[in-house]
């Protein structure tokens, strides 16, 4: 089962310019700034209550949130759903036909394990499956 929406990935050009809006106009708090070279981008988490917004800043062109940011432009890139057992949540949406981009979990933002679910077969949204590392 879904606990909640864990976040909302943004896909942006520049970090800088994105938290001009997030943290001066509409006043969040960034709790987390990371890279994370397995997926490319850098990443800053901010608060919304007990759910987050990830911004995302590719690492480069060639990259997953590179390649949409050509195609698309800036915007929402995914939402994450949040799991207390990644595993069984897996097998579980597998059985129910959603292909799944990882067939393991790997290592997201602040030390969670995250899966993407194809867009394909989740109506067109690119859907992450995350379980929080403990404390978070
Ligand atoms: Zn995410």
């Amino acid at each position: 089962m879904f606990a909640r929406i864990d976040h909302l990935g943004i896909a942006v050009e520049s970090i800088e310019d994105a938290l001009a809006l997030y943290e001066q106009s509409y006043d969040m708090v960034v709790v987390h700034r990371e890279t994370i070279e397995s997926q490319g981008v850098e990443a800053v988490l901010l608060d919304v209550g007990e759910g987050h917004i990830e911004l995302l800043r590719p690492l480069g062109p060639d990259t997953p949130v590179g390649k949409f940011l050509e195609r698309r432009g800036p915007g929402i890139h995914h939402v994450a759903y949040q799991v207390t057992d990644i595993e069984s949540e897996l097998a579980r949406l597998r059985a129910a036909g959603v292909q799944l981009l990882d067939e393991t979990p790997r290592i997201g933002i602040r030390g969670s394990r995250v899966a993407f679910c194809h867009p394909k077969t989740t109506g067109g949204v690119l859907t992450e499956i995350v379980e929080p590392a403990e404390g978070h």
